[in-house]
């Protein structure tokens, strides 16, 4: 099957956008993720998916913690910059929280543990248990059909 076909079927379903940051040896690497999902309750856990050629994986692999900031609909500018797209340092500040960088003014920052990794295909499943939870009020940014959004109740 095309790759084309697949993504441009998995880009129909909308979603909100996220980085995720991590820290090895007191440096901070941040990377755009979409694929992102809520797992269990008791324990807390999520899931994040990362591609075996994205830097990320050997940071995680390496720090085994990671944090998942939920952007904004006013920050797609972070959001283009951690996922290469158009390089806007000025647009990056970083919080801490229990330690691990998370995206300043982000909608949600969650702090994890690595507790599992999956490796499924060219990408690694890593599973976080939740340390810390940071919630700041606004509005999510979207994804949908490869382009940025807002989102809209009906
Ligand atoms: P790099 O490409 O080296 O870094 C990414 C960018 O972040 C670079 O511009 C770098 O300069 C900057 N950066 C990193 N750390 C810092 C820092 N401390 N300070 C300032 N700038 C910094 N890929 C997946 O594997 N899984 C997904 O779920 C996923 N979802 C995506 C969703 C969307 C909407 C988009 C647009 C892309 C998605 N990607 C996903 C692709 C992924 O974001 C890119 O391939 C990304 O470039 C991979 O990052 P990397 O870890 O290889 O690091
Ligand atoms: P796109 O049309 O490539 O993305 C639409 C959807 O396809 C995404 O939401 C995702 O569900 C899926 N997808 C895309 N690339 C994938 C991959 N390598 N592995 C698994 N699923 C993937 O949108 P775009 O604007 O062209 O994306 C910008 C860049 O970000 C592209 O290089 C794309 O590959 C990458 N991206 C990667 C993932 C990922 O999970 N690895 C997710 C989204 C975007």
């Amino acid at each position: 099957m095309d790759s084309r076909i697949f993504r441009d079927a998995m880009g129909r379903f909308a979603t909100g956008v996220t980085v995720v940051t991590t820290q090895v040896d007191d440096e901070t690497h941040g990377m755009t993720a979409n694929a992102f999902m809520s797992v269990s309750l008791d324990p807390k856990l999520v899931t994040i998916s990362i591609d075996h050629n994205a830097k990320m994986y050997s940071q995680i692999k390496q720090s085994q913690q990671f944090a998942v900031s939920i952007l904004s609909d006013e920050q797609m500018d972070v959001s283009m910059h951690f996922a290469g797209q158009k390089e806007n340092p000025a647009a990056v500040q970083f919080d801490f929280v229990s330690g691990i960088p998370v995206i300043r003014d982000a909608l949600t920052a969650v702090v994890c543990n690595v507790i599992e990794f999956y490796e499924v295909g060219d990408h690694t499943l890593f599973i976080g248990e939740v340390l810390e939870i940071k919630l700041t009020d606004g509005n999510p940014l979207a994804f949908f059909g490869g382009k940025y959004g807002s989102y809209q109740p009906v």
